[in-house]
């Protein structure tokens, strides 16, 4: 966003708790490699210009990657100033910062999709002898207690997280809930290579049917790792892995799961063969299926016949719950009416009812890319140009930022 409101030379600060990509610094675990292929991350301005560019980013290349940007950009970041309020007036906005205020007329929301972790009401009946740990706070297997493990949430960091702990020898038991499986590779080309040729990541918010409905679905369950492997429930469970149903409350110091965890693991086969035919019809309509390899499906997830309903979690020895239930933003300093009951903020496409103020980074914002680092170059092109219109800047001109206290 910054880099494309100074193409319009519109005057602007970006502020941040913390240092630049503070939350690749702060709350990623140590292993984490993006899901997403090198070239695929791509910034206004900006593409790979290594020699690796189907390989992963480790998270120092994601720091690294991301202050380059900034540094490149002559991004105008005020680091270590935190938002504690931000309040509409006559003249556009006030921000108060804990280090001095702000005004200005048009404001981008860009604090992130992920600055909580949801974890669900219950699990403060969690007994005090068994550690509960986040996705957030979760670094290596080191950090974990001896004993067994129960991971809650089987997308994209619950399958990465549940892999690393079962091959580091400890018992892992897996809650499974919605999610959505995907081949790492598909026809000898990354399944992100296919979603982009495809379009499918460029889909639009007005054109699926059900947009709340799609910013909820979960990430898929990718890792970018050196082999390339998918890594779905099936490989896990060959890990020895065990998958239960999701967690679905706790009594007694007993773990209720859910019975749907054969449903679950079916719709998840389903949708997995749904994309894959979107993929093969595209390979098909471009004439790209007599140069890659013929289509194919993987074989269904595996489940137990009779996976337990409900577990004494001392006598199965777990020691520590990780709970990789996903993330929700933090707006506990918004005071502009633009929140929903469920504390979202409510826009069409990133632009909110409040006139001049802007979101970026949500799920599905724009587009379904929205939610990876490779959709917020189109994202900050539309949304800056609304807000060059908003401002009256047909012609460049400035916001008028300027220092109230
Ligand atoms: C575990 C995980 C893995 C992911 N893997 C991938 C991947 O492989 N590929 C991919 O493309 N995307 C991935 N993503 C998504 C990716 O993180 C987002 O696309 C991207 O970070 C969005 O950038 P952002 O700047 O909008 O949000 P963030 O990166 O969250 O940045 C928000 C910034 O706002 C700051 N901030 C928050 N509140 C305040 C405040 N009150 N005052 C001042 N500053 C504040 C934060 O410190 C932070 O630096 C992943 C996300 C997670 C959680």
């Amino acid at each position: 966003m910054s880099r494309c409101l100074a193409y319009r030379a519109i005057d602007h600060v970006v502020l941040e708790r913390g240092e630049v990509a503070h939350t690749w610094r702060t709350e990623r675990w140590d292993s984490l490699r993006l899901l997403t292929p090198n070239w695929q991350s791509r910034l206004p301005g900006s593409s790979y210009q290594g020699d690796d560019p189907d390989g992963y980013r480790t998270i120092p290349q994601v720091i690294a990657f991301i202050e380059n940007y900034a540094k490149a950009i002559s991004a105008p970041v005020r680091t270590h100033t935190t938002v504690t309020l931000l309040r509409r007036n006559d003249d556009g906005y006030l921000v108060r910062t804990d280090r001095a205020d702000w005004q200005c007329r048009a404001l981008v929301l860009a604090s992130g999709a992920c600055n909580i972790a949801r974890v669900p009401a219950f699990a403060k009946q969690v007994p005090p002898s068994i550690a509960c740990v986040t996705a957030q706070q979760y670094r290596n297997p080191n950090q974990l207690a001896d004993g067994g493990v129960l991971v809650a949430g089987a997308s994209a960091s619950g399958t990465q997280i549940a892999c690393e702990i079962a091959r580091s020898g400890r018992p892992v038991m897996l809650a499974v809930g919605e999610h959505i499986r995907a081949p790492r590779m598909y026809r000898g080309k990354d399944l992100q290579w296919w979603m982009d040729a495809a379009g499918v990541l460029d889909e639009r918010y007005d054109q699926v049917d059900d947009i709340g409905r799609a910013r909820r679905v979960p990430s898929l369950q990718l890792a970018g790792t050196s082999d390339r492997s998918t890594l779905d429930l099936n490989v896990l469970t060959d890990l020895g892995v065990v998958l239960v149903g999701r967690f679905a409350g706790l009594a007694d110091g007993k773990a209720q799961f859910a019975g749907s965890l054969r449903n679950m693991c079916a719709m998840s086969d389903l949708k997995m063969g749904r994309l894959l035919e979107t993929i093969d019809a595209f390979a098909r309509a471009s004439g790209l299926d007599g140069t890659v390899e013929r289509a194919y499906r993987l074989p269904p997830t595996r489940v137990a016949d009779n996976p337990p309903l409900t577990m004494d979690l001392a006598r199965h020895n777990i020691r520590t719950i990780i709970w990789c239930t996903g993330y929700r933003p933090d707006y506990g300093w918004l005071e502009v009416p633009v929140l929903d009951h469920k504390g979202m903020i409510r826009h069409d496409g990133g632009i909110t009812a409040s006139p001049g103020l802007y979101l970026m980074g949500a799920p599905f914002m724009r587009r379904r890319k929205s939610t990876l680092i490779d959709g917020a170059g189109d994202d900050a092109r539309e949304i800056s140009a609304h807000l060059a219109s908003y401002i009256g800047a047909g012609a460049p001109r400035s916001i008028a930022l300027e220092h109230a206290r």
